[in-house]
C-alpha cells in the first residue's frame, strides 16, 4: 500500500503542470509550436525524431535501441525508444531542482580516472575537464557543474530539520554494467551510458523506469551495522562548507576553485572553432549570459541556432535551453548588451527579414543577456518541507503588493494552521547551488515579486534553482564542536586557556574547552557563537604556535542513543600519503560507501579527530588503511587516551598500503592493496574475527659509559612503542634509508617519534667498522643473561612475520621455547649473521639463529646503533635499552579465513601466511 501510495505521490509531483519552480509561467513543453509533440510522463523533456549513425543505447530500459529511430531530448540528450516514451520517470536535467527532498551542496573533487558520464548533458566525461562529488555518485563536466543542484545525500542533521523516516536517495547512472534492478531482475547498468537508478546510502539498483516501484524506505543496505546513521549524527554548519564538514583536504578544495576559472574560461577558447566555421554551416552561434552575475564572470554559454530563424521564440527557447531552464520562451526576452533597451524584435529584424546575408554573422561575438520580462502576477510554491506537514509544498498565487507577511499568512491558512501566530514563521529563500546551499530570511515587508526579479537579473540559472520555505522563526541553541590540534603538549587546561588566548584570541564569554587531550597537544572547543566558530576554525589554520602549524577540525556529535542495538559503526582512517592514488581512491570510496562523517583522512590531523568524534559510541570498530607505520600511529594515540573513551578497546583491522605491512599479513589483510573493491572489504570487516595482539614499549637510555663506570647522560630518556619487531644491528642499518621513509609517510614520523637521537648523519659515518654486535651488546631476557654468538643483527619479534613477510624464528619444533603467539606475553629473541643469512631468511632457505623467549628485555649498548621499530630506522646512541610489556593486549581484527578469494600462490605469501593461520589464535 505504502509503495503505492509513494509512487503515486511521486508522480503527481512530477506530472503536475506546477512542476517548475516559477509555476505560475506557462511551462515551455505545452507552448505552442517549436516544442516537442511527443508527451511523455516525465516533465521538462524535449523529445525530437532522430535518424540514428551509431550504435545506441536506450536510458530508460538501457536496452541496445535496433533499428534506426531514437528519440531524443534536445535539451539532456536523454535518448530511449519509442515505446519507452510512455514510461520514461526521469526528469529532464532542467527539471532537477523539483526533486531535491533536502537541499544538500555538493563537494566537488576532480574526477577520477573511471569512465563516467555527465549527470546534466549526459554525455561521457572526457579529459581533466570534469569533476565528481567527493561523497556521492555525481559526474558532470566542469561547465556543466553549476547547472547540476544541491541534492547530495543528507549526512547528517544540521538543527534545521529533523530526519524521522530515512528514504532511498536515487542517483542516475554511472552504476555497474552488471547490474540488476530490484524491480524486474533485468540488467539496469551500463558502460556505454547514463542509464539506471541506484539509491546512494543502500546501494539498491534499479532502471530508471523502474525505480517508483520501489518501497520508498531506505534500511542502508548490507552495511548497515557499520554505517553511522546519518540521524545520528548532528553538525551546525551554517557558512562552513561541506568540504569544512567533512574535513575533505584543501588538496581538493584548490582544485574545485581553480575549476570555477576553468568554468569561465575554458568555453570560449574551445568552442572557438565552431565559431569559426558557422558561416558555412548554416546555423549562427550567439553569446549569451543569464544575467548580469554571468557577464560580471563572463561566464557565457554558446547558442547555436539555424542562421535564418525568425521566430523570436525559437531564439529564447534555444538560449533557455543551454540554461536548462524550462519555463515558456515568451516569458523571456534577449537583449543585446551595452544597448540594454533593444528588444527581441531589433534581433528578428535584423536576422530575417531584409538581409538574407544575416546579420547574425557579424553579431556572432557580441554579448546578449537573456532577461525575464516583469510580471504582473505569478503563482509561487512555498514549500513547508521543515514543518512536517503532508503537503511538500503550497502554490500561492503572488502580485505586485503582496509582501513576505501576506504571503506567510496565505501559506499557514492553506496549510492549515490559521490559528497559528504568523509572527512565529520566517518565509526563507533557499538557493540550492551545486557547491553550496544559501538560506536567507527575508523580511517582513519585502515585496515578493521585486524579490524574484532581483534574483533573476542576477541569473535566471539561480532563479530556477532557488526555492522558498516557510520555517519557524524559533532560535535554535548553536554549538559548534572544534578540534584544535598542534599545541605544545603536556600543559593544563589554563595553560591553554592562555595560548589559546594569546594565539586566537578567544571570546570566553562563547568559547569553552571541553576536552582537553594533554599527551597529543589538542583540545576541544565548545561555542556557542557561529561567527566565532567561523572565526577561530578560519584563523587556527593560520596559526603557528612555537613553531607547528595549528590544525582545526569541526567535530560533528554523534548522537549515540539513537543508534540501533547491534550498530557498530566504523572508525575508518585512511592515509593517503602510504598508498598514492590508491590510497586517494580508498578514502573517496569509503566516503561514498558509508557516512562521509566516519571516514577520516590521516594527513588531516592524524587519528585524534576520529577517535575524539567517537569518544561517547559504546561499540565501534576501527579500519586502518596505510603501513605499518600508520597502524602503529592509530594504536599509538589511542592507547594514550583510551581512558577517555566509551569503548577503550575498538577492534582494529587493516588494509594494507604501500609495502612491508607484517602485521597485516599475519592479519590476514594481504601484503599490499591491488585494487579489491572497496565494498568487499567492508564486508570482511564486518565478518573478521577477533585476536589479541600483545604490545611493547621500549625505553631508550642513553647514556655515555666512561672509561671508569661512571654514566653521563646524553639525551633524555624516550619511550616509543612496538608491535611487530625491534631490530638492531644490520636488519636496522638495511633499512635506514630517512630520505625515503620521510618523503612516504612524513606524518608519522613527526607523531611517532619526535626525536631521532643524536647521532645521524655522524652516527651512520661510524658504523660501518661496528657490525659485531655481541661485542658491543649486552643482553638479559627475563633477568637471565643471554650469550650472544657472532651476528651482527639482533631483532625481537612480537608477530611471527618480519622484513615483508619473511618468517624469522622458522616454524619447526624445538622444546626449548614455547611456540610463538601474537597473544602469549612472550617475545621471541632471533640473531642473524650478516647480510647474506638475511637474505636467506628472506627467500624461506634459512631461519634466523634463535636465541632467547621473555617479556622483558634489558639491553646494554657501548656503541652508537641502527635501530628499527616496526620498520623505522634511527640511529640510537649507546646506554640501555629496555622492553617490557605495554598496557592491555589491542584487540585486532582478522580476516576470516573462508572469505579469503584467493589461496596465496607465491612461496613468500604462502610462508607468511601458514604461521599466521596458527599462531595467534585463540
Ligand atoms: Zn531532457
Ligand atoms: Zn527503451
Ligand atoms: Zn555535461
Ligand atoms: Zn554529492
Ligand atoms: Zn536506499
Ligand atoms: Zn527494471
Amino acid at each position: 500500500m505504502a509503495d503505492s501510495a509513494r509512487a503515486k505521490q511521486e508522480n503527481s509531483i512530477t506530472e503536475s503542470p506546477h512542476a517548475s519552480p516559477l509555476s505560475g509561467r506557462k511551462r515551455a513543453q505545452q507552448s505552442p509550436g517549436s516544442r516537442s509533440r511527443y508527451s511523455v510522463s516525465a516533465p521538462g523533456h524535449c523529445f525530437r525524431k532522430v535518424t540514428l549513425t551509431k550504435p545506441t543505447f536506450c536510458h530508460n530500459c538501457s536496452d541496445f535501441i535496433w533499428g534506426i529511430i531514437g528519440f531524443i531530448c534536445e535539451v539532456c540528450n536523454f535518448m530511449c525508444h519509442e515505446k519507452c516514451l510512455k514510461t520514461v520517470r526521469t526528469v529532464c536535467s532542467c527539471m532537477a531542482p523539483t526533486l531535491v527532498r533536502v537541499p544538500v551542496a555538493h563537494c566537488f573533487g576532480p574526477a577520477g580516472p573511471k569512465k563516467k558520464f555527465c549527470c546534466v548533458c549526459r554525455k561521457h566525461l572526457e579529459g581533466n575537464a570534469s569533476v565528481r562529488c567527493e561523497v556521492c555518485e555525481l559526474h558532470a563536466h566542469s561547465d556543466c557543474a553549476m547547472f547540476t543542484c544541491g541534492d547530495c545525500r543528507v549526512c547528517h542533521q544540521d538543527g534545521n530539520q529533523d530526519i524521522d523516516k530515512f528514504l532511498h536517495h536515487w542517483r542516475e547512472g554511472n552504476i555497474p554494467p552488471g547490474s540488476r534492478c530490484e524491480v524486474c531482475r533485468h540488467t539496469c547498468g551500463s558502460s556505454d551510458v547514463l542509464v539506471g537508478m541506484r539509491c546512494e546510502w543502500c546501494g539498491v539498483t534499479t532502471h530508471a523506469a523502474c525505480y517508483v516501484a520501489v518501497s520508498p524506505e531506505c534500511a542502508l543496505g548490507r552495511l548497515r551495522n557499520m554505517l553511522l546513521p546519518p540521524m545520528c549524527v548532528r553538525v551546525c554548519s551554517r557558512n562552513f562548507s561541506k568540504m569544512h564538514c567533512y574535513r575533505i583536504s584543501e588538496r581538493c578544495q584548490n582544485e574545485l576553485d581553480n575549476s570555477d576559472e576553468v568554468d569561465a574560461q575554458i568555453p570560449a577558447p574551445v568552442k572557438e572553432g565552431q565559431l569559426a566555421t558557422t558561416p558555412d554551416s548554416g546555423k549562427q552561434v550567439l553569446k549569451v549570459f543569464d544575467g548580469d552575475d554571468a557577464v560580471k564572470r563572463n561566464n557565457f554559454r554558446l547558442v547555436s541556432i539555424p542562421r535564418l530563424t525568425k521566430k523570436e521564440e525559437v531564439v529564447q527557447e534555444s538560449a533557455l535551453r543551454a540554461f536548462y531552464i524550462p519555463d515558456d520562451p515568451m516569458d523571456f526576452e534577449l537583449q543585446c548588451n551595452g544597448q540594454p533597451c533593444l528588444r527581441s524584435e531589433d534581433i528578428l529584424n535584423r536576422n530575417g527579414s531584409l538581409n538574407e546575408k544575416a546579420v547574425f554573422k557579424e553579431n556572432v561575438s557580441e554579448v546578449w543577456l537573456l532577461r525575464s520580462k516583469p510580471q504582473d502576477t505569478e503563482v509561487l510554491k512555498i514549500y513547508s518541507g521543515w514543518l512536517k506537514v503532508t503537503a511538500p509544498f503550497v502554490l500561492i498565487s503572488v502580485s505586485r503588493n503582496s509582501t513576505v507577511d501576506s504571503v506567510i499568512k496565505e501559506v499557514l491558512s492553506q496549510l492549515g494552521r490559521k490559528d497559528d501566530e504568523p509572527s512565529g514563521f520566517n518565509l526563507m529563500e533557499v538557493f540550492m547551488g551545486s557547491k553550496q546551499i544559501q538560506r536567507q530570511v527575508l523580511t517582513g515587508q519585502e515585496l515578493l515579486l521585486d524579490k524574484l526579479q532581483e534574483i533573476r537579473k542576477i541569473s535566471l540559472r539561480q532563479m530556477n534553482q532557488t526555492r522558498f520555505y516557510v520555517v519557524e522563526s524559533r532560535n535554535r541553541a548553536v554549538q559548534v564542536n572544534l578540534l584544535l590540534e598542534g599545541l605544545p603538549v603536556q600543559q593544563t587546561k589554563e595553560e591553554y586557556v592562555d595560548l589559546l588566548q594569546e594565539h586566537l584570541a578567544i571570546k570566553s564569554h562563547v568559547v569553552t574547552i571541553s576536552h582537553v587531550y594533554g599527551s597529543q597537544g589538542a583540545v576541544a572547543l565548545e561555542i556557542s557563537c557561529f561567527s566565532e566558530a567561523e572565526r577561530i576554525y578560519m584563523l587556527a589554520k593560520d596559526t603557528s604556535v612555537n613553531n607547528k602549524q595549528l590544525v582545526s577540525l569541526i567535530i560533528p556529535e554523534i548522537m549515540h542513543k539513537k543508534f540501533p542495538k547491534c550498530g557498530s559503526p566504523l572508525l575508518v582512517f585512511v592515509n593517503p600519503k602510504s598508498g598514492g592514488l590508491k590510497g586517494l581512491e580508498l578514502l573517496h570510496s569509503f566516503r561514498k560507501l558509508l557516512n562521509p562523517h566516519q571516514v577520516f583522512d590521516m594527513s588531516n590531523g592524524g587519528p585524534l579527530p576520529g577517535l575524539h568524534m567517537f569518544r561517547d559510541v559504546l561499540h565501534f570498530r576501527v579500519l586502518v588503511c596505510g603501513g605499518d607505520g600508520t597502524v602503529g600511529w592509530v594504536l599509538g594515540v589511542l592507547e594514550a587516551i583510551r581512558h577517555k573513551l566509551a569503548c577503550p578497546e575498538p577492534p582494529i583491522g587493516i588494509v594494507p598500503l604501500g609495502t612491508g605491512n607484517d602485521l597485516s599479513r599475519v592479519l590476514r589483510w594481504g601484503a599490499g592493496y591491488s585494487g579489491e573493491d572497496p565494498h568487499h572489504i567492508l564486508l570482511s570487516v564486518e565478518e573478521a574475527e577477533e585476536v589479541q595482539m600483545d604490545r611493547w614499549t621500549i625505553l631508550l637510555d642513553a647514556q655515555e659509559i666512561t672509561e671508569d663506570g661512571k654514566e653521563n647522560c646524553l639525551e633524555p630518556p624516550k619511550i616509543v612503542q612496538m608491535n611487530n619487531y625491534f631490530g638492531l644491528g644490520i636488519d636496522a642499518e638495511l633499512s635506514l634509508d630517512f630520505h625515503h621513509a620521510r618523503e612516504e609517510e612524513p606524518g608519522k614520523f613527526n607523531s611517532r617519534f619526535h626525536n631521532k637521537g643524536v647521532y645521524l648523519k655522524a652516527g651512520l659515518q661510524k658504523l660501518s667498522h661496528t657490525r659485531n654486535l655481541h661485542r658491543d651488546l649486552k643482553l638479559q631476557v627475563d633477568k637471565q643473561d643471554v650469550e650472544l654468538p657472532s651476528i651482527e643483527g639482533l631483532i625481537f619479534l612480537n608477530i611471527p612475520s618480519w622484513g615483508s613477510g619473511a618468517d624469522l624464528w622458522g616454524s619447526e619444533g624445538d622444546s626449548r621455547f614455547e611456540k610463538p603467539r601474537m597473544d602469549d606475553g612472550l617475545l621471541e629473541v632471533v640473531g642473524v649473521t650478516g647480510v647474506v643469512h638475511m637474505g636467506q631468511v628472506q627467500s624461506g632457505m634459512r631461519s634466523g639463529i634463535r636465541l632467547a623467549q621473555g617479556n622483558y628485555v634489558r639491553i646494554t649498548a657501548t656503541k652508537p646503533l641502527p635501530v628499527q621499530v616496526d620498520g623505522e630506522p634511527w640511529i640510537q646512541a649507546p646506554g640501555h635499552m629496555v622492553i617490557s610489556a605495554a598496557g592491555p593486549k589491542m584487540r585486532m581484527l582478522r580476516k576470516s579465513k573462508h572469505k579469503q578469494k584467493k589461496p596465496s600462490t607465491s612461496l613468500k605469501e604462502g610462508r607468511s601466511e601458514s604461521p599466521s593461520s596458527s599462531d595467534g589464535g585463540p
